[in-house]
């Protein structure tokens, strides 16, 4: 399981210094809500994080607004890989949590220019449980929906 990275508290983790300005990062777009910047790792070339620029530390902790201009910045950026980088696909990735894979506590869209045979890949143990219990799940949320 992927450990915290960055344990500080709000607004001092690394994405609030990236914020200020405090550390460096190659910036690619900025609005009133989100900042888009290279991640340091490049999963592949043109690898983009979308980051709220309020300290959240997860998608549970996102204005509704927020949540709206990270998808729109998100999709901003998927198309500028698309004219720059001509992948044959794209993904996004949003972990949430260190059991959900995040590892920097400051919520953030990874946006992924996939190119065929680039080794990117994700387990993904189906289970296929069968429409009873499915439908079950499905109960079980429209009722935490309210
Ligand atoms: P997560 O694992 O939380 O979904 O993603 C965190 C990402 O932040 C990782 O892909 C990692 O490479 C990136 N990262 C960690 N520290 C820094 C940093 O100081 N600068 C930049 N630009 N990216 C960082
Ligand atoms: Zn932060």
């Amino acid at each position: 399981m992927p450990e915290f990275v960055d344990r500080s508290p709000p607004g001092e983790c690394i994405f609030c210094r990236i914020m200020r300005n405090e550390l460096p990062a190659a910036h690619v777009h900025e609005d009133e809500l989100t900042l888009a910047f290279m991640d340091i790792g490049q999963v592949t070339p043109g690898h983009v994080l979308v980051a709220t620029k309020r300290h959240a530390a997860t998608l549970l902790d996102l204005t509704q607004a927020e949540a709206a201009a990270v998808m729109q910045t998100a999709q901003r950026m998927a198309s500028a890989q698309q004219t720059a980088f001509s992948p044959d696909g794209i993904t996004l990735l949003q972990a949430n949590g260190a059991a959900g894979g995040q590892t920097v506590a400051h919520f953030h869209v990874h946006v992924v220019a996939r190119h065929t045979g680039d080794g990117v890949s994700f387990a993904w143990p189906r289970k296929e449980p069968g429409a009873e219990v499915i439908a079950g799940y499905a109960a079980r949320l429209r009722e935490a929906l309210g």
